[in-house]
């Protein structure tokens, strides 16, 4: 920056100073000596600072022993909070201090001190024993390390995030190390009286709490969490446990509410992640209220229930592509728009784009796949039950599958197109049970099967506590249509 030399003469700068017997400066000059003067005393601080440190390290080493301890050990975690080499870090701290030291004997020191403690990272290294070597190990140290642990830890697995944790004994020796591949577990090696090092695998307590939380909707469900704190990535469980009831793209509306019970998972107190959601409520002018529960009943895989204990889900997917309309319904009395007479459609047609993927409706048994008169290319699947399903005029049927063929839901199977019969591209959805045609809406779009009778007692205890805190959100946003108010507003409300 240049000085306007003007400015030292302009009178608009000049201000009286409590001294009457100092020139009155202009503002641009008393910065420039407050500055001045500023730079002086930290210099002189630092300095200052320096020196008594020196004093100190010099006069009263034992008293330092333990401060440079903490001070090592956080170093450590400092270089390793930052991903650098732990090196660096001592450098800079210790390098005005003493000189004659190299980086690699302050390091060395730093860590070769009596019951010393600290951790690294294991860092971009090529291999388990660069990463001990950086850790400050001794080769025979490193060599009893990789012994105690070569059946535990696959050490192909290991990343540059992963912690590694060394302590030493009251005369140096190594006395126990870590390493932690995750948050919720880690490997300990420690040396037993024999002088052998043992290895042992050691999970991390996971502490679990469910927390209640409410919001209200502005533009999307996932950012309705997002503005309470809760990943955006929730809104799944939503769209999945009501997948059969409530259509989110459609039918959600601003000022719809919604309750969520979740489990928040801590280790040590410090939040590690969310974890398995209990339950969910959905408040909403065109959804009415809906809520779903999470419940392992027995030994059947855990699932979302309603409040009667009847599953969300019917283990079929209501519509096995995603379609673009419904272009014709299942009806025995349809009018064929190419026949030009009654001709029953037993099954639904879906209009979508030529090559939009088609799914197994469930799983099952694929019982035909080829090319059948009218039905264009067509695909059939025999599920449990009694049940079978049937798409045709697919474009093309995917490489595979072929009778015999065992699909899982959601399994691609082909694509839609327009072979056979068919005025235009869509998928002619068919469903059998016993061999008898029936409308795959009705029948599909139903409830999921009730739980065993069995399960039902203790499923209602456990409904009856998660909806006591559902209700318990009290101050929660009641449904309002068109509500103006900004989310963040109304999260500050249900939040504690
Ligand atoms: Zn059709």
């Amino acid at each position: 920056m240049s000085a306007d030399p003007s400015s030292e003469k302009e009178p608009s700068g000049l201000r009286p100073l409590p001294s009457v017997n100092m020139a009155l400066l202009p503002d641009e000059l008393r910065a420039r000596r407050t500055r001045r003067l500023v730079l002086g005393a930290v210099v002189g601080a630092v300095v200052l600072g320096a020196l008594l440190l020196w004093i100190a390290r010099s006069v009263i080493p034992q008293t330092w022993e333990w401060m440079e301890d903490t001070l090592g050990h956080q170093d450590a975690k400092l270089a390793a909070d930052l991903g650098m080499p732990e090196g660096l870090a001592l450098e800079e701290m210790d390098g005005g201090v003493e000189e004659e030291l190299t980086e690699e004997q302050t390091l060395a020191l730093s860590r070769s001190r009596p019951n010393a403690r600290y951790e690294t990272l294991f860092g971009g290294v090529p291999s388990f024993r660069g990463a001990l070597l950086n850790a400050g190990l001794e080769e025979d140290e490193c060599a009893a390390i990789e012994q105690a642990l070569q059946h535990i830890v696959d050490f192909r697995r290991c990343r540059p995030e992963h912690k590694l944790v060394v302590e030493r004994d009251e005369s140096a020796g190594l006395k126990r190390f870590e390493y932690h591949p995750s948050a919720t577990e880690f490997v300990e090696v420690t040396r037993a009286e024999d002088g052998l090092f043992r290895a042992e695998q050691i999970r991390v307590k996971v502490e679990r709490a469910p927390i209640a939380r409410a919001a209200s909707v502005e533009t999307s469900i996932g950012d309705a969490l997002v503005g309470i704190g809760l990943p955006a990535g929730l809104a799944t469980f939503f769209v999945e446990a009501f997948e059969g009831q409530v259509n989110f793209a459609l039918q959600a509306r601003k000022g719809d509410v919604f309750r969520i019970i979740v489990d928040e998972e801590r280790v040590d107190g410090e939040f590690l992640r969310y974890g398995r959601v209990h339950a969910l409520e959905y408040d909403g002018q065109r959804t009415g209220k809906v809520q779903a529960f999470y419940y392992q009943a027995g030994n059947t895989q855990g699932q979302f229930y309603d409040d009667s204990g009847r599953a969300m889900q019917g283990g079929w997917l209501r519509t096995p592509l995603r379609y673009d309309r419904l272009s014709s319904r299942y009806n025995p009395r349809r009018f064929h728009p190419i026949l030009k007479r009654t001709v029953p459609h037993l099954g639904v047609d879906y209009a979508a784009a030529t090559g939009t993927p088609v799914w197994a409706a469930a799983d099952g048994r694929v019982t035909f796949a080829g090319r059948k008169g009218p039905n264009g290319n067509l695909v059939v699947i025999r599920h449990g039950g009694g049940f079978e399903t049937a798409y045709a005029h697919l474009y093309r049927i995917k490489g595979g599958i072929r009778p015999g063929k065992l699909v899982k839901q959601r399994e691609l199977i082909g694509f839609v197109g327009s072979t056979g019969r068919s005025t235009g591209p869509h998928l002619h959805f068919g469903l059998k049970k016993y061999t008898r045609s029936i409308d795959p809406l009705t029948e599909l779009n139903g409830p999921g099967l009730r739980m065993a009778a069995r399960e039902l007692p203790s499923y209602k205890d456990a409904v009856a506590g998660w909806q006591t805190q559902l209700g318990g959100i009290d101050d929660a946003p009641k449904v309002v249509a068109g509500a103006d108010e900004p989310l963040v507003e109304q999260v500050d409300e249900i939040m504690d």
